[in-house]
């Protein structure tokens, strides 16, 4: 039985969000950090190449 994280009540299996308060229930909202993780960790590879792309393109003298 699920227990909600923010209410504490008891909600039948494979439900996807509490009855009483309606917020995600734990087994669903696990899956969610993990692709928020990924996504950060592209948007790093993603900022350091636009930073070395930069570097390589824009005019020394200028600085
Ligand atoms: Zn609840």
């Amino acid at each position: 039985m699920p227990n909600c994280l923010y209410c504490q009540q008891q909600n039948p299996p494979k439900q996807a969000e509490c009855d009483n308060c309606g917020m995600p229930l734990p087994e669903h909202a696990d899956s969610a950090p993990e692709r928020r993780q990924r996504r950060f960790m592209w948007f790093c590879i993603w900022l350091t190449v636009f930073c070395g792309a930069m570097i390589v393109w824009l005019p020394r003298h200028l600085f």
